[in-house]
C-alpha cells in the first residue's frame, strides 16, 4: 500500500519534472532491491553475488572484473540459471573510448548436430520428441559452453583482474557454503524428477532424496575444485583438458539412474570444445525518441526485435495516448516483430539474414501500418505473417528471394537465466545476460565437477528448412537482450532480463516505461509486464487481466493469459550528475539485490 502511494507520488513528481526522474523521486525505504550512491554499482538476483561484485569494485576492480566475479558467484548460488556449463551475452560500455562492444559467449552445436536431432528415433513419421522432459534433459541438447571463454575474453580485453583473481570469491562461497533460500529450494523442487534421473545431480541437489531445506548451509566442494583448477591452470583445462573430457563423456553417456523418460545421448567431443571461440561483435543500435539503445545482435534476436518494435512505436505519440492504447500498440508491434524474428533470424555465420531491410525505417513504416485500433478480429490474423524486408534491402547479395509463406510457430523456450548489471567509478558499464537455458539446464551435473550442463540446443527450431535449424558448429538463436541506453539528458541506463523469448518483450516494456512513461528504473522494472510473441494470446503478470488496464485491453480484442511471473530483471542508471541508481526486482524470483560502493 505504502509502496503504491510512493510509486504514484514518484510518478506525479516525475511528470512534473518533464519525465527525467531524479534520485530524490525514487522511494528508497529499506529496500534491498534499490541502491543509490557512488563509486560503482551492481544489481543481480542474489545478495551474495551482488556483494562479491561490490567487493571487487571496492578493491579497485572495474565493471568488467565485477561482472565476471558476480557471474562466477551466481554459478554457485544461482546454479539453476547460470554457470560455466552455459553461455551468455555481454554488452560493455567502455567509457574512455566512448564505445559499446558486445561479447557473444553463446553455446554452439557440436559437429554431430543434425537437423533431425530432436526427432523421435522410434517414430516412423519422424515426430519430434516431446519438449518436456524428453528434449530438454539429455546429452543431445547440450551445446558447447561459452561462459568461461566469455569471462576470460572479457577480462583479458577489458578487465584488470586475472581469471584466477575473479574466481576466488566464488571459490570461497562454494567451499564454505551459503544459506539456502526459498528460490533455491523451489527451483530444485520443480526439477525434482529430472534431477533424480541423473546420479550426479541427485547426489548434489537431492542429498536425502529431497531438496535441502530453507536455512540449511549448502556447499559445493566439486564446483570449488573445478573453479580452483580453472584458476590454477586456465580455461584450457575446460576446453582442452580433464574438465573438457569429463564434459564430453557426460554428454555422450549421461549418468542416468533409472530415468522415467527417454534420455538420448549427444555426440560432443573434446574437439568441439577445443574449437569453441567467443565472438566480439558490434552492438545493435536503435535510436528512439532521442535515446540511443545498444543491445545484442545475432545470434541473439534480442536487439533486432527490440529495435523493430521501437521503430514501429516511434510512429505513435505514445505520450498522448491513454494506457490501454499505449499497451495495445506495444502488443501489436511485438506481434509483428516476432513474426519477422521467427521467420528470418539465425546464426549470422550460417544464414544471410536480411538485416538492412529488417532494420530500415521504410520497413518499420510498412509494418506499423498493419497496427489497427484494435487487435485483429479473426483467429488467423491473430498470428501475424512475416513482412517482406527484401525490397528494403540495400544488401547486394541477399540469399532469400521471397519471404517464407508462413510465420514459423513460436518455439518453446525456458524461463530461467539471469541478468546482472555493473558500473564502476570510471563510468564503464556492463549489461550481462547468462543462462543454461531451462531452469536447471539439461538437469545433468558433470560428475565430480559440480556444475550443470546447458540444454541450449533446444533453442534451435527443430524443423527445417529454417534459418534457425540445427547445424554443426551453429549457435542457436537467442532472445537475450542485455541493453545499454544513452538518454538525451546524459543519463546512462543498463537493463536486461531472463525469461526465454519473453526477454524481448520485458526489455521492450522496460524501455517504454523508462522512455515513454518517464518512470524511474525501479518503477520501470517492478511494473506489471505484458508479453505478446505472435502466439495468439498475450501473457500478463497474474492479476493484470482483472485490473482496469487488463479489462480495457480485453475490450480492444486482446486475449490475456495470466502467468505467475515474467522476467526477473535488473537495471542501473548513471544520473547526469554521476549519482548511481542500481535496481533489482522487489518481488519476482524472490526479489533481487542492488548495491553501490558508497551510499
Ligand atoms: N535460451 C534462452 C535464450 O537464449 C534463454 C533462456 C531463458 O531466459 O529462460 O533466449
Amino acid at each position: 500500500m505504502q509502496r503504491t502511494f510512493l510509486g504514484l507520488l514518484a510518478l506525479a513528481l516525475m511528470l512534473f519534472f518533464q519525465r527525467s526522474p531524479t534520485v530524490a523521486q525514487i522511494p528508497l525505504q529499506a529496500n534491498p532491491a534499490v541502491a543509490i550512491g557512488h563509486g560503482g554499482a551492481i544489481a543481480s538476483v542474489d545478495s551474495r553475488a551482488t556483494q562479491v561484485g561490490i567487493d571487487v569494485l571496492k578493491s579497485g576492480g572495474n565493471a568488467v572484473d565485477a561482472a565476471v566475479a558476480t557471474a562466477a558467484a551466481l554459478g554457485v548460488v544461482e546454479p539453476f540459471s547460470a554457470g560455466i556449463g552455459g553461455g551468455g551475452f555481454m554488452v560493455v560500455y567502455l567509457k574512455d573510448v566512448d564505445r559499446v562492444i558486445t561479447i557473444d559467449g553463446r553455446e554452439q552445436a557440436p559437429a554431430t548436430a543434425t537437423v533431425d536431432m530432436f526427432k523421435n528415433p522410434d517414430s516412423p513419421t519422424g515426430e519430434l520428441l516431446t519438449f518436456m522432459p524428453d528434449r530438454i534433459s539429455n546429452g543431445a541438447a547440450v551445446g558447447v559452453p561459452g561462459t568461461l571463454s566469455e569471462w576470460a575474453e572479457a577480462l583479458s580485453r577489458y578487465g584488470t583482474l586475472s581469471l584466477s583473481q575473479a574466481l576466488q570469491p566464488a571459490i570461497a562461497l562454494a567451499e564454505k557454503g551459503f544459506t539456502v533460500d526459498a528460490t533455491f529450494v523451489s527451483q530444485i523442487a520443480q526439477n525434482q524428477a529430472r534431477f533424480a534421473a541423473f546420479s550426479s545431480t541427485r547426489s548434489l541437489y537431492l542429498p536425502q532424496g529431497k531438496p535441502p531445506v530453507v536455512g540449511a548451509t549448502f556447499k559445493n566442494p566439486d564446483l570449488a575444485k573445478t573453479y580452483r583448477l580453472l584458476a590454477d591452470k586456465g580455461i584450457n583445462e575446460f576446453y582442452r583438458g580433464d574438465i573438457g573430457k569429463a564434459i564430453a563423456q557426460t554428454v555422450q553417456n549421461p549418468p542416468v539412474s533409472d530415468p522415467p523418460f527417454r534420455v538420448i545421448s549427444g555426440g560432443m567431443t573434446l574437439a568441439d570444445l577445443d574449437q569453441y571461440a567467443v565472438r566480439v561483435r558490434p552492438a545493435i543500435k536503435t535510436s528512439y525518441r532521442g535515446y540511443q539503445l545498444y543491445s545484442m545482435g545475432l545470434p541473439s534476436s534480442g536487439g533486432i526485435a527490440l529495435g523493430e518494435v521501437l521503430k514501429m512505436l516511434a510512429g505513435f505519440d505514445l505520450s498522448q495516448l491513454d494506457r490501454p492504447q499505449i499497451w495495445h500498440n506495444v502488443i501489436e508491434a511485438e506481434r509483428l516483430a516476432f513474426a519477422d524474428r521467427n521467420a528470418y533470424l539465425g546464426d549470422p555465420e550460417f544464414v544471410d539474414v536480411p538485416l538492412p531491410g529488417l532494420q530500415s525505417e521504410s520497413f518499420a513504416e510498412l509494418r506499423r501500418r498493419e497496427i489497427g485500433d484494435r487487435a485483429p478480429a479473426d483467429e488467423k490474423a491473430f498470428r501475424a505473417a512475416p513482412g517482406n524486408p527484401l525490397p528494403h534491402q540495400k544488401d547486394p547479395s541477399p540469399s532469400l528471394t521471397a519471404p517464407p509463406a508462413v510465420a514459423m510457430a513460436q518455439t518453446q523456450e525456458g524461463l530461467s537465466t539471469t541478468h546482472l548489471v555493473t558500473s564502476d567509478r570510471f563510468g564503464n558499464v556492463v549489461s550481462y545476460t547468462l543462462t543454461i537455458e531451462s531452469t536447471g539446464g539439461s538437469g545433468i551435473v558433470v560428475p565430480g565437477y559440480g556444475f550443470i550442463l546447458n540444454n541450449e540446443l533446444t533453442d534451435f527450431d527443430p524443423t527445417s528448412p529454417h534459418p534457425n535449424a540445427p547445424e554443426p558448429g551453429k549457435r542457436p538463436r537467442s532472445s537475450m537482450a542485455p541493453t545499454i541506453a544513452f538518454a538525451p539528458d546524459g543519463r546512462v541506463l543498463a537493463f536486461g532480463s531472463p525469461g526465454g523469448s519473453t526477454i524481448i518483450t520485458t526489455v521492450v516494456g522496460i524501455a517504454v516505461n523508462l522512455i515513454d512513461l518517464g518512470l524511474p528504473m525501479n518503477e520501470a522494472i517492478a511494473a506489471p509486464r505484458l508479453s505478446q510473441r505472435n502466439g495468439g494470446i498475450t501473457q500478463v503478470d497474474g492479476g493484470l487481466e482483472a485490473e482496469e488496464l487488463g479489462q480495457a485491453l480485453t475490450a480492444l480484442g486482446h486475449s490475456l493469459e495470466p502467468v505467475p511471473e515474467i522476467g526477473a530483471a535488473t537495471g542501473l542508471v548513471i544520473q547526469s550528475d554521476g549519482t548511481l541508481v542500481a535496481v533489482a526486482e522487489p518481488v519476482r524470483r524472490g526479489g533481487g539485490s542492488a548495491m553501490t560502493v558508497m551510499p
